[in-house]
């Protein structure tokens, strides 16, 4: 009974690690939140495995399926869409209900690999010996409180963003944290890969110049 935590790439098929793809093959089945996406991943390697659909929709049955798999003794890797499954997305659903279930009896296996806030806080040039990492801004309620949050913290601060907002985001972020530097990452390990360094009206400017299509993590540099 293992239950592995498989990362896999943020964009570029590349990033995918050998023994992550090792881990795919000694598996009896591997849970993801959307299978088409592992089914790219799956084809590339051109090799063929059970796909289940697990996600943070899936119902209590489902979760019985899989806990009742584990419980039989079957290896499972758990892959979310893109990056580390648990990080800002439903892969820590099933990792702390099986951790309720079985304990130490389950061994949870990290398969390590991309991550997109690793990535832009590696590229930052900001200190990174301590951050603070908060996930996605929440869509309504509680925005002024979370960028609060961030202009309070002394320390590095990391974010997700989708494009959907990425500028009204920018724009609430730059009434609190004033001139503070950011690096804004966009599309990290695709084609249109850019990061922007600036404030955050530097950085708007920058977005409404060039495109403000993809994904982005948002850096804020420490207070002076
Ligand atoms: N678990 C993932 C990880 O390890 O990074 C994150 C999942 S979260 C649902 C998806 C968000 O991560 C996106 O909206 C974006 O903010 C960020 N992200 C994922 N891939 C990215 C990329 N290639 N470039 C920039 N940001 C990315």
């Amino acid at each position: 009974m293992i239950l592995y935590i498989v990362a896999t790439p943020i964009g570029n098929l590349s990033d995918l690690t050998s023994r992550a793809i090792e881990t795919f093959k000694t598996v009896d089945a591997i849970l993801c939140e959307d299978t088409r996406m592992t089914l790219k991943i799956l084809n590339s390697l051109d090799f063929k495995k059970p796909l289940i659909s697990f996600h943070q929709h899936s119902d209590e049955r489902k979760f019985q399926d899989v806990l009742k798999m584990l419980r039989e003794g079957q290896s499972l890797a758990l892959v979310t869409d893109a990056g580390t499954p648990g990080i800002s997305d439903p892969g820590g659903l099933l990792v702390a209900a099986a951790v309720k279930e079985f304990g130490n009896k389950l061994e949870v296996i990290p398969i390590p690999g991309a991550c997109a806030a690793i990535a832009a806080l590696s590229v930052s040039g900001f200190p990174t010996d301590k951050f603070l990492f908060l996930g996605f801004p929440p869509h309504k309620k509680g925005r002024k409180s979370y960028f609060e949050r961030v202009a309070a913290t002394e320390e590095t601060v990391c974010f997700y963003e989708s494009t959907h907002r990425i500028l009204k985001t920018l724009g609430e972020l730059g009434v609190v944290v004033g001139d503070r530097q950011l690096v804004v990452c966009r599309e990290l390990t695709k084609i249109h890969e850019t990061t922007y360094r600036g404030t955050s009206s530097d950085v708007t400017e920058s977005l409404k110049n060039s495109s403000i299509k993809g994904e982005f993590v948002i850096i804020v540099g420490p207070k002076k």
